[in-house]
């Protein structure tokens, strides 16, 4: 329970209070320093974390919004740009600017796209872009943002983006084809150089993102892992979004996005001249940019440099190998497709992977999970290197445990096939109620209750009904207190 009322207080707190206020807000929190998470933070050790907290703390105040201001930051973001346009064999006139994230440096090249693809034609074309169904939600969301035709082609079976079935989605108004490296959920390398023929022979942007797998594959060739070409050697490539806060290390809110040239990103920048307040001109998305987030990104960079970062590399595909190694001599489990680099799904044909996967929660692990394939998510870093056994103990043991239940669970099978039944003659709003009645019944025997929900939520035909329950979850969890 909060010590504290949920009000302002009418005096301030003293510090010693309210750190210690804070400590207790860590509670429930993934263990991510020892290595039990697979998701969401990365981590490369202590001093690493030192440098960027430091470098954070000097510039915590300063705001990158207004150069001119702080000149020191400006070097510093574009030093970081042209580390980054290095490690990407980006050609001497590519140019970029660093972002709060992946989503950022995403929407920016979407938006970029868009203003360059409206410089050759009408305003009243609503133009589209092509993705593989494996592609980041930020995509959707820019193309929601934005308004632009948003079309999904599915992967192929190797669950890599399909080139001919992307061309056969081109028409005269597509601006936009993307490709991953690599894909979020499975971890696959997009075949690059195919999907950029393709963008080439329709004069189309194209778009790698690279965030979550730049700072690896930038490394690999070092670390002795050969890779397929995925970035801007590859001629047609004309925009690439790389993540400093996940294998870069650096403090959350960095991000870079990369254009082949300059007259690329000139399409990014926002200016109006007609403000009362004066000529307000704002690089990115973002209006207030906090320095720390960039000066942490430079030291951190600088902390590592080619041999940190490659030493890294090595090791975390180590683990990488080693975890796959595992779960291939596990019967019942399986790799899905071909991953590149450290990003890795499980599945199994045989057990429902969400109700291992729930076992394993309960073990104390974090991870995300794949709705199709089902799949247990695995995002693998330096820490850890002395949990791997461990936790592939716990996932044998999770799979002896799900096997044993198997019966339990063709039960709950059936329930939810009786509710898919029913929720399909239901309108709205009942649908929604049901649905949630459906989470109760069918997970009473399951630990976390999400094996019950993702495998409803996957049978379901209706994605409208279960977009209007995730709207309200999100209602729910973000109330006030
Ligand atoms: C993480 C990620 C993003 C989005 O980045 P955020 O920093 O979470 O906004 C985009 N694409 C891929 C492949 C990612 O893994």
């Amino acid at each position: 329970m909060p010590l504290f009322p949920k009000k302002i207080p009418v005096n301030g707190r003293s510090v010693s209070r309210i750190i210690s206020e804070l400590e207790r807000h860590k509670h429930g929190a993934a263990d991510w320093k020892n290595g039990r998470t697979f998701s969401l933070v990365f981590y490369a050790g202590e001093e690493g974390l030192q440098a960027a907290k430091s470098a954070y703390d000097l510039f915590f105040s300063e705001n990158a919004l207004n150069p001119s201001a702080f000149p020191g930051l400006k070097e510093m973001e574009m030093e970081v740009v042209s580390m980054v346009a290095g490690l990407t064999d980006a050609p001497k006139s590519a140019t970029g600017t660093m972002t709060s994230g992946g989503t950022e440096s995403i929407l920016m090249a979407v938006k970029s796209c868009r203003e360059w693809f409206f410089s050759k034609r009408a305003e009243s074309v609503k133009p589209n872009m092509i993705v593989a169904d494996s592609a980041h939600p930020a995509f959707e969301k820019a193309a929601h943002y934005f308004g632009i035709d948003y079309r999904v082609v599915p992967v192929n079976d190797q669950l890599e983006a399909d080139p001919a079935a992307m061309e056969a989605a081109v028409d005269s108004d597509t601006m936009m084809i993307v490709a991953s490296a690599v894909s979020y959920p499975f971890g696959i390398l997009d075949p690059v150089e195919s999907i950029a023929k393709i963008a080439k022979r329709y004069k189309l942007w194209m778009h790698v993102d690279a965030c979550i797998g730049g700072m690896v594959l930038a490394f690999c060739k070092k670390a002795g892992h050969r890779t397929r070409p995925w970035n801007f050697k590859v001629r047609g490539v004309s925009s690439m979004s790389v993540d400093l806060h996940k294998y870069g290390y650096a403090a959350k809110g960095a991000s870079v996005v990369l254009y082949r040239n300059r007259t690329l990103r000139r399409f990014q920048f926002f200016v109006t001249t007609d403000w009362p307040g004066g000529i307000y001109a704002s690089p990115s998305l973002l209006g207030t940019r906090p320095g720390g987030a960039i000066a942490a990104a430079w030291a951190v960079m600088h902390f590592y440099g080619l041999n940190g970062y490659s030493r890294l590399t090595k090791e975390i595909l180590e683990n990488t190998e080693f975890i796959k190694q595992k779960v291939r001599e596990i019967p019942e489990l399986y790799i899905i497709g071909n991953p590149e680099i450290t990003l890795i799904a499980i599945g199994s044909d045989t057990l429902d992977i969400f109700h291992i996967a729930d076992y394993l929660s309960a073990k104390g692990w974090y991870f995300d999970r794949c709705q199709s394939p089902p799949a247990i998510h695995l995002t693998i870093g330096p820490s850890h290197s002395v949990v791997r056994e461990d936790f592939i103990t716990d996932l044998e043991e999770s799979v002896n445990t799900a096997k044993e239940d198997q019966a339990g669970h063709n039960r709950n099978q059936r329930k939810i096939r009786f509710i898919k039944n029913l929720t399909e003659k239901l309108p709205g709003q009942s649908g929604n109620r049901l649905l949630r009645l459906a989470a109760k019944l069918t997970g009473s025997s399951v630990p976390k209750k999400s094996a019950a929900m993702y495998g409803m939520m996957g049978e379901l035909p209706d994605r409208k009904n279960i977009k209007e329950m995730i709207l309200d979850i999100l209602d729910k969890m973000f109330e006030r207190r």
